[in-house]
């Protein structure tokens, strides 16, 4: 079983993000991480150490931004979790962490806590490019908090990198690419921009798409080969890309990630928190004054949102998750998983896509190719229509 903790404040809201985050003041955050450590209690009494007792193979801070919370914060947090959980000694501890949100005290505390994975988010070594899409951050502040965290002892580091931001061109692109591979971090997830409804850069783009002038985003071309160029250098430089959007050094693969994908239960703890438990879908309330002031005797889950997922549910899942790795799904892990056979199942659909050149097989396991990755979403959703 895996934990994703969710923090859900940041500094100031980047422009192009619609996740749940937002700036707040340190008597909110506080009153936060009090309701959180209560939340932790709550599921500790169901699968923690007074519970099930199941075991804990990952445990993700994600946000929002982590590092804003304050070492106190972080220490009081850990310990719950620790106190109510049985943490297995090689845990794959992460917390995410933003230039501009911490410095060597902190990261020193996260440490000595057991945090010991890192996840900084960079999205790109041009400042002007992170300027333009309201990063409150520069390249040197994260030049920085990288190598404080090396000096703190952190040998597990993520960065995260974005494509086809406005104003980036192809060899700036490749510029970032070199800048970080140089620092020989264990991890790069990249991404490409989604430009989401409602958010300053979408409402930007539209202004000028509507005047007819140019928005500054790369054309489809210019995306597809910084794609391409993504994964080449990557590569050249020792990468493996172990799923659509992520490389990692060899045995440096994000555990955290690869549970959701291999359909592992997870319990999310925090605000509008996603949590998967006995193939039960739930999620938490959203509100933020309500998860504040919740009562020791009332639920974190919205109502609304529990879902008991169908056999259909299952199987489509573990296909759609699973083709997100490079290694693709194990047909023999389906059957085993849910006796019946595969092909029965989901035999003409996956011939089409095998002829169609999207899917290979290799052995047991069936895979994207190299075109499926570049048409990736008509394939996985195709599994969950038929
Ligand atoms: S730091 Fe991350 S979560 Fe916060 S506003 Fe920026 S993109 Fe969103």
């Amino acid at each position: 079983m895996v934990i994703y903790i969710h923090i859900p404040f940041c500094k100031k809201k980047c422009d192009y993000c619609d996740f749940l985050s937002a700036p707040a003041d340190d008597e909110t955050i506080e009153k936060y991480v009090v309701s959180l450590l209560r939340e932790i209690g709550y599921h500790g009494s169901k699968y923690g150490k007074k519970g099930e007792d199941r075991n804990i193979e990952t445990i993700f801070f994600g946000g929002g931004t982590p590092s804003i919370l304050n070492v106190n914060q972080i220490e009081a947090i850990m310990n719950k979790l620790k106190d109510e959980f049985n943490i297995e000694e090689t845990a794959e501890i992460t917390m995410e962490c933003n230039p501009g949100t911490a410095d060597k005290n902190k990261l020193m505390a996260m440490k000595n806590n057991g945090i010991n994975r890192l996840s900084i988010g960079l999205q790109s070594a041009d400042n002007d490019e992170l300027k333009g899409i309201g990063r409150i951050h520069t390249y040197e502040e994260f030049l920085y908090i990288f190598s404080v965290a090396r000096e703190c002892g952190f040998k597990n580091i993520n960065v995260d990198l974005m494509s086809a931001l406005p104003h980036q061109t192809y060899d700036s692109y490749r510029a970032t690419l070199e800048k970080i591979v140089k620092l020989h971090p264990e991890h790069i997830s990249a991404y490409s921009l989604i430009l989401e409804e409602g958010t300053p850069l979408f409402d930007r783009i539209e202004a000028f798409n509507k005047e007819g002038k140019p928005n500054g985003l790369p054309d489809e071309d210019e995306e597809r080969e910084m794609y391409y160029m993504t994964k080449e250098i990557l590569e050249d430089n020792g990468y493996e890309r172990y799923e659509i959007s992520n490389y990692s050094l060899k045995n440096y693969e994000c555990r955290h990630n690869i549970a959701y994908w291999v359909r592992e239960d997870y319990i999310g703890m925090g605000l509008g928190a996603a949590s998967c438990i006995d193939n039960v879908r739930m999620k938490n309330i959203f509100s933020l004054k309500e998860y504040i002031e919740l009562k020791r005797s009332e639920s974190y889950l919205d109502k609304d949102e529990t879902e008991v997922l169908s056999e259909e549910d299952k199987m489509a899942e573990f296909m759609f998750l699973g083709l997100r790795l490079t290694s693709g799904i194990s047909t023999k892990g389906f059957e085993k998983q849910f006796g019946k056979n595969f092909d029965t199942i989901y035999g003409s659909i996956t011939q089409k896509h095998i002829e169609d050149g999207l899917l290979e097989k290799n052995g047991e396991n069936i895979r994207l190719t190299e075109l499926g990755r570049d048409v990736c979403n008509v394939v996985m959703s195709s599994y969950i229509l038929c």
